[in-house]
């Protein structure tokens, strides 16, 4: 990746004609695969557990971002943590272990700026489950649509391609009892892409399917 960056097409190959650019401009992996080559602690449970931030795990339950109780780990502050480890002897400090060993490798990359949030677990296992299923009990008690009108919808609705494979689960009646939406990650993205035509009276999805039953 150094010789990459650095535009060397001798070191690339000799017979190698074209120039080739290139960098790694972010790492694209689970939470836990970011942490590991990262260099923070792969533990969601402890302390601190966020790569973004400094937050305590007790905090991110109770305190708003807006709040500004959480400090932005920039890198400045992720070498004064990886300092005191050195010094120290500590094996973590503020949920860093050690060095990003991409970092250790190439001089431009940025360890907090170079690997984003974990989408599937993140949002398709964390919040979108949790808000989708606040928003149909809210819906439904406002008597916008009922459970059987969302449940006709997930049945009926025409998935394409992958989606079809992870078509949602059906919203059980103890919903509002409930403080998330079963399935795993891909049929709650399916559920999170039509989730503004659950309600069949102003969808389009009716007027298509009134006019071509499925
Ligand atoms: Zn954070």
């Amino acid at each position: 990746m150094n010789l990459l960056h650095q535009n060397n097409k001798e070191s690339l190959s000799p017979s190698w004609e074209k120039e080739l650019k290139g960098f790694v401009h972010c790492v694209v992996a689970d939470n836990l695969g970011a942490h590991s080559i990262a260099g923070f602690l792969e533990n969601f449970s402890g302390k601190y557990t966020c790569r973004f931030c400094t937050a305590e795990n007790e905090n991110i339950q109770t305190k708003e971002v807006k709040s500004g109780a959480f400090c932005v780990r920039s890198e400045d502050i992720h070498n004064s943590h990886l300092k005191a480890i050195k010094e120290n002897s500590v094996s973590s400090h503020f949920g860093v272990k050690r060095k990003c060993v991409l970092s250790e490798n190439l001089s431009y990359f940025s360890v907090t700026q170079s690997f984003p949030p974990d989408i599937a677990h993140d949002l398709f296992e964390g919040i979108i489950p949790v808000e989708i299923a606040l928003c149909i009990s809210v819906l439904i008690s406002k008597k916008c649509f009922t459970l059987a009108d969302s449940n006709e919808t997930i049945t009926t609705f025409p998935f394409k391609w992958t989606d079809k494979t992870n078509r949602p689960h059906l919203v059980p009646p103890t919903n509002n009892t409930k403080t998330t939406i079963g399935g795993n990650a891909h049929e709650r993205w399916s559920l999170f892409k039509i989730s503004s035509s659950l309600d069949r009276s102003q969808s389009s999805f009716k007027r298509t399917s009134m006019a071509s039953p499925l």
